[in-house]
């Protein structure tokens, strides 16, 4: 029987010659996701953009900064210590938004991933990933500031602001930002 980091190693293999959708065409590389494979919390943002298709690896550049610092300030930890993935594994062209069909070929993928890291919290980062995981027409400035829950078995799930929304839009995003990872923290804390 394989254990979960070998699972997910697995699966990793698996998702790297996936064609499920167009945007297997476009790519450099399918970026899976990277950290522990029995993190308490994962991160979930939206699609590999230019640098994490080159790289493999999602949350490089000034977002990925911004997120290492925010990890480190507010949850006390490393990258290494969470897991962090994205909704969509290959990059769109011109970084445009995936496209329906390509989130419903790819979104089993995030689900595998879920299962097998199997964590207590999810935060996801920015209005897309917060409104596909929650299935809902709101946007992030009103979902975000409380916590919800995702998923059988049910997970807490905290939405916040992408970094780059934070890199854009000053203080103000960052310090909610601060507020929704501190809520993730001790929503991880108390389970
Ligand atoms: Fe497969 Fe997802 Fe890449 Fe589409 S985006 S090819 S479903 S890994």
């Amino acid at each position: 029987m394989t254990t979960a980091p070998e699972s997910l190693a697995l699966l990793a293999d698996e998702a790297a010659s996936c064609t499920a959708c167009g945007l297997a065409e476009g790519r450099t590389q399918v970026v899976f996701g990277t950290g522990a494979p029995d993190a308490d919390v994962v991160f979930v943002g939206e699609a590999p953009g230019a640098r994490e298709d080159e790289q493999g690896v999602p949350f490089v550049g000034r977002s990925g900064q911004l997120l290492d610092r925010l990890l480190a300030e507010e949850l006390g930890v490393e990258r290494s210590d969470v897991y962090i993935a994205n909704v969509v594994k290959c990059r769109p062209p011109d970084n445009r938004d995936p496209r329906p069909d390509e989130i419903a070929a790819c979104r089993p993928w995030l689900a595998h991933q879920l299962d097998l890291v199997d964590p207590a919290v999810i935060v996801t980062l920015g209005n897309f990933a917060s409104r596909l995981l929650l299935d809902t027409a709101t946007g992030i400035t009103k979902l975000r500031g409380a916590d919800y829950r995702y998923g059988n078995p049910p997970r807490h799930l905290v939405p916040t602001f992408h970094p780059a929304a934070a890199l854009r839009g000053g203080a103000g995003v960052l310090a909610d930002m601060r507020s929704d990872f501190g809520r993730a923290r001790n929503l991880m804390m108390a389970s």
